[in-house]
């Protein structure tokens, strides 16, 4: 199960925008974004100065990257949701994001169990939620509507989840699932339409790039 292991926040400053990929740091002034406002590496500062107009292909190369390291994703399994969203009726680029809205690790995050994506991944790993019952510990599994996610019963008794539960009382997630703060337990109503997944991505370009 790879995954990206560099410095974080050289993502967002990489795409030049904040993907809050660290959770509540990201909303204080140590930001690097708000920081260094400037792409990372020896000549990162330099091409601030010297911005030419992006040529078509890199817009849509930025576009898919910004995506990926959203839902952090490597390329390969990033390809394959492309072409499984090909294959659904429909939009394809809706259709792609709400295959990466499913993954476990990102509902897990929307439902308020982690700060950020990163977080609920490793949480799911280390095998603190079930799926409908039974011990669900694979970050890109998909799930479906009626599935219910919960925190396992040992995993309650943690001193993280125990923090999490007066968080989660204030918790407000997306309309497409539900939250029982209570039990720690969440339910997929529907998958989200593509208006109800507030992330600034044109995934038209993605489509455009995929499809040279
Ligand atoms: Fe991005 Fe968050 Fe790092 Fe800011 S703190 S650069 S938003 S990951």
């Amino acid at each position: 199960m790879a995954r990206y292991t560099g410095p974080v926040c050289k993502q967002c400053r990489r795409e030049g925008e904040k993907l809050f990929l660290k959770g509540e740091r990201c909303l204080t002034a140590k930001c690097a974004i708000d920081r260094r406002s400037y792409a990372p590496g020896m000549h990162g500062r330099e091409s601030q100065f010297r911005r030419r107009r992006p040529s078509e292909y890199a817009l849509q190369l930025r576009e898919k990257q910004k995506a990926r390291r959203i839902y952090g994703v490597l390329e390969r399994q990033f390809r394959r949701y492309f072409r499984e969203a090909e294959r659904h009726k429909g939009m394809t680029g809706a259709n792609l994001l709400i295959i990466l809205e499913s993954r476990l690790d990102n509902v897990v995050y929307r439902l308020g169990f982690a700060d950020s994506r990163a977080q609920a991944r490793q949480l799911v790993c280390h095998g603190h939620f079930n799926r409908n019952g039974r011990r669900a510990d694979i970050p890109s599994m998909l799930v479906e509507p009626g599935d219910v996610i919960s925190v396992r019963e040992q995993s309650k008794k943690l001193a993280y989840f125990s923090d999490r539960a007066k968080e989660l009382e204030r918790k407000v997630v997306p309309n497409w699932m539900s939250l029982d703060a209570l039990s720690m337990s969440g339910r997929i109503l529907n998958l989200p339409s593509r208006e109800e997944i507030d992330l600034p991505l044109n995934e038209q370009l993605i489509v455009e790039y995929y499809s040279r």
